[in-house]
């Protein structure tokens, strides 16, 4: 039985990146908070090669810097430089220098769980939200001014009743469902194997991004001179890449990566992410919003998921500012936001999805338009900038920026 209901204003389904962002971005709202999250938090690993990593973007450092959270968070960050990108079988590469387009560094490389550690560390000091931890989303009831929620806390039903619903559950989103909004969903037939690597040469702050005939590989800037792998591969070959022993693995790298970081010397443990798109059809209901991974799951070809999720964030927390969290207005704010996330959206899910298929053609006259698009972008800094701008997320940096040098 469902015990006696408290009221928040806001309750946040899911304590993952996003939902843990948003508590962040909301700290110091004058509104009540509430996060329910269905997994206690992991212990940290001790062992560098053992964590994962996330790519962010220089908009998302400027979200974490007005949360007054990006300090913590640069502690652990890895600058990336320059990039590298490549193809396999096709001669040359093209090498990308943030200096010389006056945009260092073009991201930063962190650690997944030293991120949700700061983020639950900032939340923790906050005395309008509260963290409900292990919570489990059961079901929903709209009412009047918002809905009832039932949750299982610690094998315990407990009711909560809230003006906004968020949520960010993730790419399997039990409030999507709940609330009766649809999803396209397409399998990619990929899995990215994740891992990190010990290699002969430092890494000197630059990402690679390789081509391979089974999909993207990225060998990416990480602590301790390491690097993070993300090595996607063919469905039918994945369970021999994470049983085969740690030689075999680094000798099949080297074979796809080649010789730029010298030789791959040592291997933390490898698991295996199934990679598919998912689109949510609508992102809202009345006093309901999906936001994150729960609004769009991506390929992470482009290392723009979590960017585009605190994006998401971003939007939805200055509009809440904008009508001064007044309930009354929540219904109309949510269908601005839909609108004002879409074009956004668009890009991401296009961007990713048509990088994915463009790499996947081994026909030659799409390979050899390969060849000419890197050795173009190899040569043309117009061509650099479109890179930097479209591919890595930073034209709402760029922008931003060109804008105020513009204006003086
Ligand atoms: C291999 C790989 C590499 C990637 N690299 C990058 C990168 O470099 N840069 C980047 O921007 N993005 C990257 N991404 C994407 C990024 O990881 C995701 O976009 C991001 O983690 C999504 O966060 P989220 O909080 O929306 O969802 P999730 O991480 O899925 O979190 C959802 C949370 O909700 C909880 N939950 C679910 N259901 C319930 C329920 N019923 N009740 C309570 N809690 C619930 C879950 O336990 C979970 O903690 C990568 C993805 C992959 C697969």
């Amino acid at each position: 039985m469902t015990s006696t209901q408290s009221s928040f204003d806001i309750v946040i389904v899911g304590g993952g990146l996003v939902g843990m962002s948003l508590a962040v971005a909301l700290a110091k709202c004058p509104c009540s908070m509430l996060l329910l999250e269905q997994n206690q938090a992991a212990p940290l690993h001790a062992n560098v090669l053992d964590l994962r990593t996330t790519g962010l973007t220089r908009s998302s450092e400027k979200l974490f810097m007005q949360a007054g959270v990006w300090q913590e968070i640069a502690s652990t960050a890895t600058p990336i430089e320059r990039l590298d990108i490549s193809e396999q079988g096709n001669f040359g590469a093209a090498r990308i220098d943030a200096n010389q387009h006056r945009i260092s560094p073009i991201g930063y490389m962190v650690p997944n769980r030293h991120l949700i550690e700061k983020l639950s560390a900032q939340v923790a000091q906050l005395s309008n939200i509260k963290i409900l931890s292990p919570a489990t989303l059961d079901s929903v009831q709209a009412n009047a001014s918002g809905y009832e929620i039932s949750v299982n806390h610690n094998g315990e039903q407990v009711g909560f009743t809230t003006a906004l619903l968020v949520g960010s559950d993730g790419g399997n989103s039990k409030v999507r469902s709940i609330l009766g909004i649809d999803a396209e969903h397409k399998s990619y037939q990929q899995s990215a194997i994740i891992t990190n690597v010990r290699t002969q040469k430092a890494h000197q702050n630059v990402a690679y991004e390789r081509f391979t005939q089974h999909g993207p590989l990225a060998v990416l800037p990480i602590q301790d001179d390491c690097c993070a792998l993300i090595w996607t591969q063919a469905e039918a070959n994945v369970d021999s890449y994470l049983q085969m022993n740690d030689q075999m693995f680094l000798q099949s790298l080297q074979k796809a990566f080649g010789y730029r970081l010298g030789r791959f010397i040592e291997v933390g443990k490898r698991a295996a992410y199934p990679l598919s798109l998912t689109v949510s059809n609508e992102l809202t209901r009345p006093h309901a919003v999906l936001i994150g991974n729960a609004a769009q799951t991506v390929h992470p070809v482009a290392a723009q998921g979590f960017n585009l999720g605190l994006r998401d964030v971003n939007t939805l927390v200055q509009m809440l500012v904008d009508i001064d969290f007044n309930p009354e207005y929540i219904n109309s704010m949510l269908e601005e936001y839909e609108q004002k996330r879409a074009p956004d959206r668009d890009h991401v899910i296009k961007l990713t999805d048509g990088l994915t298929r463009l790499f996947a053609h081994q026909a030659w006259p799409v390979k050899m338009l390969r060849s000419v698009g890197i050795r173009m972008i190899s040569s043309l800094p117009a061509a650099q900038r479109g890179v930097l701008r479209r591919n890595l997320g930073l034209r709402h940096f760029m922008n931003t920026r060109d804008e105020m040098e513009e204006h003086g």
